[in-house]
């Protein structure tokens, strides 16, 4: 097998802990700031109704409950030795340090657990809050998540995402005073953003040497008021050509040390209304595979603060 061009968060995963690691995602019951504190609200443009959370989720169960079923299926359709419990919808550090604390403990608690990844925005974050996650970055393997998008504000702005770019720098370089691991979350192919705009993310991505990013594509989902915008055909989309070009383009301009940890995204199919090529995961995955090995590229090929750093 062709060995991957890129640095797969799987493949750091199996050879840190020695077999399968999954991440379980798991609703713990935040709310978002940026939905009237709650869950109402219409937030972020293309927030969907779940929080921008994963299908399948079951909020309704405890955490440790919820870890326990995803464990069981995860046995058995991967072979998952470990597990990583992933606070994913909504802002999972919007509470009081105490009540984070209960609703982190609870999942660690749970036989095979071995992290923690905590997905939030950029101004959900203090001091406090980030001295308990580095408690949790002591006692297990975790990594903070942070929701981010674009490096531009204007985008931003667009989006509603209800901070700007240097918010996240600040919160940025408080967590990494703190040890912590970062993933940032971004968005290829937003409404507005050239294709210099996009690889200007990638660059700032490069110079800040994150540990790890999520690409996402944009997905328009119903009942959003993206979606609304996209009926009304004010939101141009990819093509999955257009997105998968973009992808490798951002890959060669990371450092080869940050991890990939996603590269397209499957969203809801029951609301999904646009791109429909995005259903079929594999097939973007396998576009992008061979999109580098037509370039004969890997990733930090374009990396401007390696290239620049002699
Ligand atoms: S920060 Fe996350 S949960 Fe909150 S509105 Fe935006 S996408 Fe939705």
């Amino acid at each position: 097998m062709r060995r991957k061009a890129f640095n797969l968060y799987s493949t750091h995963l199996k050879a840190r802990f020695g077999g399968r690691v999954h991440k379980i995602s798991i609703d713990a019951g935040f709310g978002c700031p940026n939905r009237d504190g709650g869950r109402d609200g219409h937030g972020c443009l293309f927030c969907s109704p779940s929080g921008s959370g994963s299908v399948g989720i079951e909020p309704e169960k405890s955490i440790a409950a919820q870890v326990e079923h995803a464990k069981s299926l995860m046995r058995r359709k991967y072979r998952a030795k470990w597990f990583i419990a992933y606070f994913q919808p909504y802002s999972n550090t919007f509470a009081p340090v105490e009540t984070l604390r209960a609703r982190y403990d609870q999942a660690l608690a749970v036989d095979d657990v071995v992290g923690l990844a905590v997905g939030t925005r950029p101004d959900c974050l203090s001091p406090p809050i980030l001295d308990l996650l580095a408690e949790y970055d002591q006692r297990s393997y975790f990594w903070l998540e942070l929701g981010l998008q674009s490096i531009h504000d204007h985008t931003l702005d667009y989006l509603q995402r209800g901070h700007d770019y240097q918010c996240f720098l600040h919160q940025y370089r408080q967590a990494r005073e703190r040890g912590l691991r970062v993933c940032v979350h971004l968005i290829l192919g937003l409404p507005g953003e050239s294709r210099e705009q996009i690889m200007a993310t990638a660059d700032e991505m490069a110079r800040l040497q994150v540990d790890g990013v999520k690409l996402h594509l944009l997905h328009i989902l119903d009942g959003t008021p993206l979606g609304e915008l996209y009926k009304q055909g004010k939101v141009p989309m990819l093509e999955m050509q257009e997105y998968v070009e973009l992808a490798v383009d951002f890959i060669e301009r990371l450092p080869p040390s940050t991890l990939i940890q996603r590269l397209t995204g499957d969203g809801p199919r029951n609301i999904l209304l646009a791109p429909l090529w995005s259903m079929n995961k594999w097939e973007v995955l396998n576009a992008i595979d061979a999109e580098l090995e037509r370039r004969g590229t890997v990733q930090g090929a374009k990396c401007r603060t390696i290239l620049n750093c002699d």
